[in-house]
């Protein structure tokens, strides 16, 4: 039997956990695990050498040097793999990844670093500094987000991952506490961040997945279906990150408050432009501390609040929430222990940094960089409507996702790929998508999409016999029906990522 067609035959038609079940017992065939191994290998031997392309240029180390390297050495080696990676994020053929990325901004941002290089937040008595500014971070971006005078506060965590896991243990742990549930669920739309499905994996907590209507907002009334005594928070994004959608979170938090549950809105994306999108007179639907029902709020400092990489805010409603998600420990011999997040140890640089971001910017400086990126999201927008085979999903601010009825998306994505683009590549539906940054507004980059863009959709029409590169393995990994492989082939994509 072929491989492909023993994954494709039928297999859609069945009920997912059926699936799941079948797929379980055909890998303990050994000549069917075989076979299976074999794939991947020749999938990921493909993949190695895209991913490790300094393996004959650069020195390896398997294992410690015997004697120290030089530093001089160290840092030629470095400039060396800067100067290949540099100009792919910096001219803005990346979606998202660098949201900032000018040279001034970075050299500022890096000063601070310097300055506070052996900073940690845990030992508050040697470093005050660091305890001032991770609280002035919160303050400011809780003011933003609608929490004056509202009694909201919050910690800076590492990302938005951390923010949204955070979020979620404090949740479990306060419905435990308060409401004696033991058996908790989330309701999250099927376009919340993974990160919701992570903390679902991580703590227990059963994931209850509701759809989206024709333009990617979650279903209020399939939201009101999935709550049950045993829903401890609803989730809502602005935005999601997959299209940019705005889910109606007025009317979801309404919900949780009726049900007095939990309500999260995960701005991780939004938070630091959707305030300032409202000001500029975009249409703006309510998403924060303004609405009585959200009582937390992710928002990530690390991407459009412009600091660098490695910090981000989870804002409560009420100390009392907040004291779920600390961790105190009374009793050990190391002495009195105590730590607002996951992490012990924490980098006080990343967070002065922050904070050197936030206070340099200003609130004038957001407004007219949440300007400058909406109105390259517009033209881009303008552009793609007028590609015919191209169709935008929604209606997005920022985040501009794009499908096509007539063409495989995938094989559009591959050709950008080719041309130096590094977009997104989703699925469910297939769709590709751009984050736009600072990076896309300075001159000439939105023109230079578009024009590669509809060089990319003439070059698959003009084609149709090109299988593309990644396009089959995208296109195989969003319709596999056993999706328990599809997640073994992430996992030896992972394995691959730490091999020396
Ligand atoms: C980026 C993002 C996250 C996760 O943030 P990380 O910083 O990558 O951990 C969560 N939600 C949304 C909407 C995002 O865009």
């Amino acid at each position: 039997m072929d491989f492909e067609e023993l994954l494709m035959k039928n297999m859609g038609r069945l009920h997912p956990r059926i699936v799941a079940w079948i797929e379980k017992r055909l890998k303990k065939i050994p000549s069917i695990s075989q076979k299976i191994e074999k794939e991947y290998d020749e999938m990921m031997g493909g993949l190695e050498a895209s991913l490790k392309p300094y393996k004959d240029t650069f020195p390896t180390f398997a294992k410690l040097p015997e004697a120290g390297r030089d530093h001089k050495e160290i840092l030629r080696d470095m400039e060396a793999m800067r100067a290949q990676e540099e100009s792919h994020w910096k001219d803005g053929y990346v979606s998202g990844a660098v949201y900032h990325g000018d040279t001034e901004h970075i050299d500022f941002l890096n000063q601070v670093y310097a300055i506070n290089s052996q900073s940690n937040p845990l030992h508050a008595d040697v470093w005050p500094s660091a305890t001032k500014f991770e609280a002035e971070i919160v303050s400011m971006t809780a003011n933003m987000l609608g929490g004056e005078d509202q009694n909201v506060c919050g910690t800076v965590s590492s990302g938005g991952t951390e923010s949204i896991l955070l979020a979620m243990k404090t949740y479990r742990d306060w419905a435990r506490d308060t409401k004696g549930i033991t058996k908790p669920e989330m309701v999250a739309p099927v376009t919340a961040h993974a990160a919701f499905d992570k903390a679902s994996k991580y703590f227990g907590i059963k994931m209850v997945h509701i759809a989206v209507d024709a333009n990617f907002r979650a279903d209020v009334n399939a939201a009101r279906k999935a709550v049950n005594r045993n829903t401890i928070v609803i989730v809502g994004s602005a935005p999601s990150f997959p299209h940019g959608a705005i889910d109606p979170i007025e009317e979801l938090s309404e919900l949780a408050r009726e049900h007095n549950i939990g309500f999260h809105t995960d701005a991780c994306l939004g938070g630091f432009v959707l305030p300032w999108a409202e000001k500029l007179g975009y249409n703006v639907p309510k998403f924060d501390f303004r609405l009585p029902g959200v009582t937390s709020i992710s928002a990530d400092t690390h991407k459009f609040g412009y600091a660098a990489k490695g910090t981000s805010v989870i804002l409560y409603r009420g100390q009392g929430l907040r004291h779920y998600q600390y961790y105190t420990a009374s009793d050990w011999p190391g002495g009195l222990y105590f730590s607002p997040t996951f992490a012990g140890s924490r980098p006080g640089a990343l967070s002065a940094a922050c904070w050197a971001a936030l206070t340099s910017i200003g609130a004038q400086g957001y407004m007219n960089a949440a300007k400058k990126i909406l109105e390259t999201a517009d033209v881009i927008k303008k552009e793609i409507r007028r590609i015919p085979e191209l169709r935008i999903l929604g209606d997005p601010l920022f985040v501009v996702a794009f499908a096509s009825d007539t063409l495989d998306i995938y094989k559009v994505l591959d050709q950008m790929t080719r041309n130096k683009w590094s977009l997104n590549g989703l699925h469910k539906p297939s769709c590709v998508h751009l984050c736009v940054t600072l990076r896309h507004t300075q001159a000439g980059v939105a023109e230079r999409f578009i024009r590669d863009l509809k060089e990319a959709v003439e070059y698959v029409k003009a084609h149709p016999e090109e299988k593309g590169e990644m396009a089959p393995v995208y296109g195989m990994a969003a319709t596999m029906p056993m999706r328990g492989l599809v997640g073994d082939m992430l996992k030896k994509y992972l394995d691959l990522i730490f091999k020396v």
